[in-house]
């Protein structure tokens, strides 16, 4: 033994490993319920004690008091440690990491567990698969039908800031009492996190990245908001005139970036305000169709809303995201039978 200095882990329950992983993104659910840091060291993985560890570990265990030679090697993040997969770093890699063959995890990555095979890593994610009205989709300004829809009416207030890079993206849990209200229902927003590029498409076209605001009705269904958030000046404004806005980038993802968890599905409440309302383009016009999640389980009879005008942010602030998630979106799903209508106006 090299060192006997102790590590004292917080870990979460096993079902935070697969069950809740899976709701990741859209779903209420989706934030870990308890926060969990893991320091390792290099260490041999043959010691027996390292396998007892991955054991309590993947038992979900409650405070597991251990010492740092007793843990594999090579900086892993906690919901990789089971694997004990040296070769693998978090620090070089970006892009999602596959769990080993016996716990392929989702991703958007090609592969055993990227998109085209979601379906199938889990019953209760069939829907990735045989469903018939999937998100996202391509709008096409063509086909949508052109017709007065009830305006959405955004009563959203500031919130301390809870955030947490969940492995999928970024996500901010919003605090009680804000509300989009739209034809005379009310739903919660429960949450908003982001996609690089936007996974809506329209006219065939992805902006630099979206955000999803997900809120819920009492009655448990689902509406998503998506803004769209482009780098590049609206076309006809002048770059002298737009630069400095555009440059500067947008004020509430300055502060979300600021942010951002050192660990990952660590929960953070850095004790600041934010206000959602900043994520809002200045016309409320916006396109409307049935879909579902966008991540496993891929869960239909979701109403979306997609605005029609974007959001800008900085090159740099698109870079930042880039450099955590350069490709977080589902590819667009088939439109099927489905109508999509918009509002007449902007
Ligand atoms: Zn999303």
């Amino acid at each position: 033994m090299k060192k006997n200095k102790f590590v004292t882990l917080f870990f979460l329950p096993a079902a935070f490993w697969g069950v809740n992983w899976v709701h990741a993104n859209e779903a209420q659910n989706s934030a870990p319920a308890a926060a969990s840091s893991v320091t390792s060291a290099a260490a041999s993985n043959e010691d027996p004690l390292s396998k007892a560890l991955v054991n309590k570990i993947s038992q979900g265990s409650g405070d597991i008091v251990i010492r740092t030679s007793d843990l594999p090697a090579s900086p892993t993040s906690e919901n990789k440690a089971p694997e004990t997969k040296p070769k693998v770093s978090k620090v070089a890699s970006s892009k999602p990491v596959e769990k080993a063959e016996h716990e392929v995890h989702w991703s958007y990555i090609d592969g055993p567990g990227g998109p085209e095979n979601w379906g199938s890593l889990d019953k209760a994610n069939m829907a990735c698969t045989n469903g018939k009205t999937q998100s996202p989709i391509n709008i096409n300004l063509d086909r949508a039908l052109k017709v007065e829809l009830p305006p959405l009416e955004f009563l959203y207030r500031p919130s301390p800031l809870t955030i947490v890079d969940n492995g999928h993206t970024v996500m901010v849990k919003y605090g009680e009492g804000s509300n989009l209200l739209v034809d005379g229902r009310q739903y919660r927003l429960v949450q908003f996190h982001f996609h690089k590029p936007s996974e809506e498409a329209i006219n065939g076209e992805r902006t630099d990245m979206v955000a999803h605001l997900v809120h819920q009705h009492y009655d448990g269904s689902l509406a998503v908001v998506a803004v769209l958030m482009s780098a590049k000046p609206a076309g006809g404004l002048k770059k002298s005139w737009f630069g400095d806005e555009v440059s500067r980038g947008n004020g509430l993802i300055a502060t979300l970036w600021n942010n951002i968890p050192l660990v990952k599905e660590r929960i953070d409440t850095p004790g600041v305000m934010v206000d959602v309302n900043q994520l809002l383009p200045v016309d409320k016009g916006y396109f409307t169709y049935m879909g579902s999640l966008t991540t496993p389980p891929c869960s239909e009879n979701v109403l979306w809303f997609v605005m029609k005008n974007p959001i800008y942010v900085s090159e740099s602030q698109v870079k930042n995201f880039d450099r955590l998630y350069p490709m977080n979106a589902r590819p667009l799903q088939p439109k099927g039978d489905r109508v999509i209508k918009g509002t007449v106006a902007n």
